[in-house]
């Protein structure tokens, strides 16, 4: 009886329109039928021993087959038609996980969650077993994987190019409230995705020095190290288009330390092949600072060098593998080549291009750097100082010996430059040059890209006003027509239709399911905000989220939290500009105003924060701490009971970021104005149905652009008040004794309150708050403490916080990174993301679920 009511129910969900497309009969059979080869033949297991990883794996293998066709005749058709190709360098591509995002963009969502049920699977409990790529550090590694999926969802000929890192962002875990980090060993049980082309290995040296001939310079003397690519499939939404992801891996040559072959060292010699793959072993963990390490360096010449052989190559030859140059000539490179700098991580390829097409190509100065120009462009991440490479000149001398002296001729030339365009001004030469002087001489590699690049870009409207007016002023000045500003962006396929099922098929029953590449199409969904009934459908599909998280909440970390409590969500990387300190202080506020008045009536919240601190971070480690030790005081007393619970989540990446942002009801974007560049965090929850607390900073402007300030719940200084209080001289001690609440929280900080083991343990984030707070979090206190009780007021009234929430829903179309792409394409990359439809995979593939082969044919 139950199963014919379920079955109903199933058959009635088949029906609906959903966003996971149709289900056909035979193509379920299909399914079947390649899964089980895939267990038997692939995997060799049957069905008594296989376990929950091998089908995993096996249904990645499945999804993969299905990405062949697609995938070869995309690059066929690149090298028929031959596109401009763009080229987006960065040294993070945090990826998260691919299964279920194949089939959302291939179309077989559906049909997979039929076919695996006939094996009595749910895809809910395989979709665990694959280990996040992250192979980054937040939003500027995230923001390279949103931009992947829309460069192939607009069918541009697009490459990321990246490095393979051994191990990604470390995994996180907390011991005693401490943050311990363990190494990701995120290919222990291989990776499906991912196919090695050790056809395409290229050699990169390093060290070495430069010798002068009638030919001109010659890099001599150096340390060969192999780069070998490792490609992963990027399908666009639907589209039939595959991109790649070429990812590169060091490897010793085999004449590796020959000279210990000579001495008869043999295994000296193996064992030191370790030298050159250590190389991409790991990735730096830090999010906005700047650690001049010489292993980081070699990654990011590793990156830089390998990548442009590559396209220089694919720019020559007609076809992959063919090694005949079909175009000898790099007359038209700058009409075929992109080059994208993912900030300045990649900076190096400005003077490695240089080198290239001088010394091994034979093209003159001009010609060449009229070239880099023309390809290179250039986006900025971030205006803190601690952040900016600044790469000592005697690491890079001994490392890239020939890049110096580029380096030099560019400064040179460039100094000249400014020297004609404003005589005699010393000052103004100081500031502007590659070079700077301190206690040792140190290369300025923002200063190298905005020189050399075409376009220079900012990541918000107001982050780049700021480039303009302040950091890089000079430059301004000298070229203004390169700064540009492109607002960032998310894919609204993992940040919604993946992550969100039901708010996606809530979306389509209303406006149909082309939101999905046109996110503007959700201002369709205004004219319901006056419905009950579908605001009420809103707020079910926000409770079932809520409750998926309430339940992880609870397996993971032991904390039963109320599901009817606000569900109030921090998760970034921990950071003190981004001010999750600020976020405790108001915690602690709440705790005492419960403790003052227990028979209150208090608006229950759970509060989460999550995030990683990099590891050599002390202050932002010891915030973690703080955070745990507070959780402990609050969940624990009985008094407060329900009304306030504060959690840690643990070890905070892509794949949690999908189960928490859907179930959040308050988004903090809490940053001092004029430090946050963007945000794309904030962008995931507004397009989920959160509420923002926020100040006017980064992304956050524009979001408020959209949605109108009455549906946000703004707080805080702006970025002229914060420098009219910096030119003031900012004393934060003041704010402490005009302000009852905020020195009772203050000092139960530093006087053990949340550390009764060691009461001086959070003394440095006291000293911190009272002299110094670079980031202004006694200033902007009570100002974020009384938007908060608006919040908590509006959260009683679950019809028009629901409202709201729809409003911004509705508002948040500009934020799809489809948008951010087509700008890029548009005003800095040249080509045009319409021009370029696929024509159907000859493939039979009847298992599909979509017609979606003839929905793109060739125009
Ligand atoms: C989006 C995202 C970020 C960036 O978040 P911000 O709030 O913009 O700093 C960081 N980490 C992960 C895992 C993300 O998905």
């Amino acid at each position: 009886m139950a199963s014919k009511i379920k079955e109903q129910v199933e058959a009635e969900k088949r029906r609906q329109i959903s966003i996971r497309g149709i289900a056909p009969l035979e193509g379920v059979v299909h399914f079947r039928q390649d899964f089980n080869r895939h267990v038997h033949y692939t995997i060799i297991k049957d069905r008594v021993s296989a376990t929950k990883r091998d089908y995993y794996t096996a249904l990645a293998y499945t999804v993969k087959d299905h990405l062949v066709g697609r995938w070869l005749r995309t690059h066929q058709y690149y090298y028929e038609i031959d596109p401009k190709r763009v080229y987006y360098l960065s040294m993070e591509f945090y990826m998260g996980r691919t299964l279920t995002n194949t089939m959302v963009n291939i179309g077989t969502l559906f049909p997979c969650q039929e076919g695996l049920r006939h094996f009595g699977l749910e895809l809910e409990d395989l979709e665990p077993c694959e280990v996040d790529a992250a192979l980054g550090n937040g939003g500027l590694g995230r923001l390279a994987a949103c931009f992947l999926d829309s460069m192939a969802t607009l069918g541009l000929a697009a490459y990321g190019y990246g490095i393979r890192y051994d191990y990604g962002i470390f995994e996180q875990k907390i011991e005693g409230g401490w943050q311990k980090e363990e190494p990701d060993e995120w290919l222990r049980y291989g990776n499906p995705w991912e196919l090695p082309r050790p056809e395409y290995v290229l050699p990169v040296k390093f060290y070495g020095r430069v010798e002068q001939s009638e030919q001109g310079s010659k890099w001599v003397d150096y340390q060969l190290v192999h780069a070998m690519p490792y490609d992963t499939p990027i399908p666009g939404y639907l589209n039939n288009t595959v991109n790649i992801l070429r990812l590169w891996s060091a490897k010793a040559p085999t004449s590796f330390n020959l000279k210990f072959f000579n001495n008869g060292e043999y295994l000296q010699a193996v064992h030191d092949r370790n030298l050159a793959e250590n190389i991409t072993r790991v990735l730096y963990p830090n999010d906005s600072m700047f650690e001049g390490r010489e292993l980081r360096l070699k990654q990011e010449y590793l990156l830089v060098s390998a990548s442009l052989q590559d396209l220089i190559r694919r720019y020559q030859t007609d076809r992959p593998g063919n090694f005949k140059l079909v175009r000898p000539t790099f007359d038209e490179f700058t009409d075929k080549v992109a080059i994208q700098l993912n900030d300045t991580h990649p900076a190096l390829a400005i003077p490695e291009l240089m080198r290239i097409l001088m010394d091994d190509e034979g093209l003159s100065w001009e010609t060449a750097w009229d070239i880099v120009n023309k390809t290179c462009a250039y986006t900025n991440h971030t205006v803190l100082p601690e952040a900016l490479e600044r790469w000592p000149l005697s690491m890079l001398e001994r490392l890239l010996p020939r890049h110096v002296e580029i380096i030099y001729i560019i400064n040179h030339n460039f100094l000249e430059d400014v020297e004609k365009r404003w005589p005699g001004d010393a000052d103004r030469k100081r500031r502007m040059s590659l070079i700077e002087e301190g206690h040792e001489k140190v290369v300025n590699m923002a200063r190298l890209c905005i020189v050399a690049s075409h376009a220079i870009n900012g990541v918000s409207k107001i982050h780049s006003e700021i480039l303009k007016k302040s950091v890089f002023k000079d430059f301004y000045e000298m070229f203004p027509e390169r700064f540009q500003n492109k607002t960032n962006g998310i894919t609204p396929r993992r940040w919604l239709i993946l992550c969100n099922t039901d708010l996606s098929d809530l979306i389509t029953s209303k406006i149909g399911e082309d939101f999905a590449t046109n996110l503007e199409l959700l201002r369709g969904l205004e004219q319901y905000v006056e419905s009950e009934s579908f605001l009420r459908n809103l707020i079910r599909v926000k409770q079932a989220n809520k409750q998926k998280l309430a339940d992880y909440i609870e397996q993971e970390f032991n904390i039963v939290v109320n599901p009817a409590s606000m569900f109030d969500i921090q998760v970034k990387r921990i950071h003190e500009y981004k001010r999750q300190l600020l976020n405790c202080l108001h915690i602690i506020t709440l705790y005492n105003q419960i403790k003052a008045h227990p028979e209150g009536n208090f608006v229950p919240r759970t509060v989460m924060i999550g995030g990683k601190a990099a590891p050599s971070y002390y202050i932002a480690k010891l915030v973690i701490k703080l955070i745990n030790n507070i959780a402990k005081v609050v969940n624990n007393d009985p008094e407060v009971g329900d009304r306030l619970k504060v959690v840690f989540l643990e070890n905070y990446r892509v794949s949690l970021a999908e189960l928490v942002i859907p179930a959040a009801d308050l988004s903090e974007q809490i940053s001092l104005a004029g430090t946050e560049a963007s945000g794309t965090g904030n962008m995931k929850f507004m397009l989920n149905g959160a509420l923002t607390i926020g100040t006017l900073d980064g992304a956050n402007v524009e979001m408020v652009e959209e949605v109108g300030e009455e549906n946000f719940f703004l707080f805080g200084m702006t970025v002229e008040e914060v420098e009219e209080l910096r030119k003031e001289g900012y004393i934060p001690r003041k704010y402490y004794d005009e302000n009852a609440d905020l020195q009772q929280a203050v000092d139960q900080i530093n006087s053990g309150f949340f550390s009764p083991e060691d009461p001086s343990l959070f003394r440095e984030i006291y000293n911190n708050l009272m002299f110094t707070d670079r980031y202004c979090l006694m200033k902007d206190y009570a100002s974020y403490i009384a938007v908060q009780r608006k919040v908590s007021d509006l959260y009683r009234k679950p019809l028009q916080w629901a409202a709201m929430c729809l409003r911004n829903i509705a508002a948040s179309g500009k934020f799809s990174s489809d948008r951010t792409i087509r700008e890029y394409a548009r005003d800095i990359w040249g080509v045009d993301p319409s021009a370029f439809k696929l024509p159907a995979p000859q493939e039979s593939s009847t298992w599909l679920g979509r017609s979606d082969y003839n929905k793109t044919q060739m125009e």
